[in-house]
């Protein structure tokens, strides 16, 4: 059993569907994490307030209050990491363009396996001490990029575009949200040629190390970057 460096997890689950909330549960404690359970939207914002949670699941229609809604107020208080779960490939669609500030997005029906899996995933993360990544650093002081020590050269976008994601690895962002974190003067900028930016920017750093691809593409939803170190 994996355990998550010594410290167990606490997990809030967020459903109102009470038999998958079950099955949630039962796989979770006998993974080695604690959770608490909460089916009403307009309980959750309390629950959380009320304890200190390692993780969130949190379902997107719900009896009370709305996954949207509750992730909104949440994020004004708190960067708890968060699974968004939802029940149609085209609400997460919708959801990336809101830019909700959820971590990660799973569509029902999933395995519990695949969720247990994907939240080990975004604890790992959570947990990893917030120093500086020693592999890419993007300064915006200097608006350069370091990458496995070897400056590369970037345009304005391509730096803007590496510097939003190289803040919340691992998070996915769609084109319309990593539109939105381009200066203003750069409007010009479509999310057809985000894709662009994109590839030129993949290029570069490939010609750093022929043998990584950071940026990863999630097919119809937008990119993420993961670097390990
Ligand atoms: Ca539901």
């Amino acid at each position: 059993m994996e355990t998550m460096q010594g410290t167990i997890a606490h997990v809030l689950i967020v459903e109102d569907e009470a038999k998958l909330a079950m099955a949630i549960r039962d796989y979770l404690n006998a993974t080695g994490f604690t959770t608490q359970w909460v089916a009403d939207g307009r309980d959750v914002i309390s629950a959380i307030k009320a304890s200190v949670f390692d993780l969130v699941l949190l379902d997107l229609m719900l009896p009370g209050r709305n996954g949207l809604d509750i992730c909104r107020e949440l994020r004004s208080f708190s960067d708890v990491p968060l699974i968004m779960l939802t029940a149609r490939i085209e609400e997460i669609d919708r959801l990336l363009g809101l830019e909700i500030g959820a971590d990660d997005y799973i569509c029902k029906p999933f395995s519990i396996r695949e969720l247990v899996a994907r939240a080990k995933a975004i604890l790992r993360r959570s947990r990893t001490p917030a120093k500086p990544s020693s592999i890419l650093q993007v300064d915006e002081t200097t608006y350069q990029a370091i990458y496995y020590s070897t400056p590369v050269p970037l345009t304005s976008i391509e730096f803007r575009l590496l510097k939003t994601l190289s803040d919340f690895p691992g998070r996915v962002f769609s084109r319309d949200g990593l539109l939105d974190r381009l200066h203003a003067d750069h409007r010009i900028v479509t999310d057809r040629t985000v894709d662009t930016h994109i590839k030129n920017l993949r290029r570069k750093l490939q010609q750093v190390a022929p043998d990584m691809d950071p940026i990863r593409s999630i097919y119809g939803v937008g990119y993420k970057l993961e670097i390990d170190g």
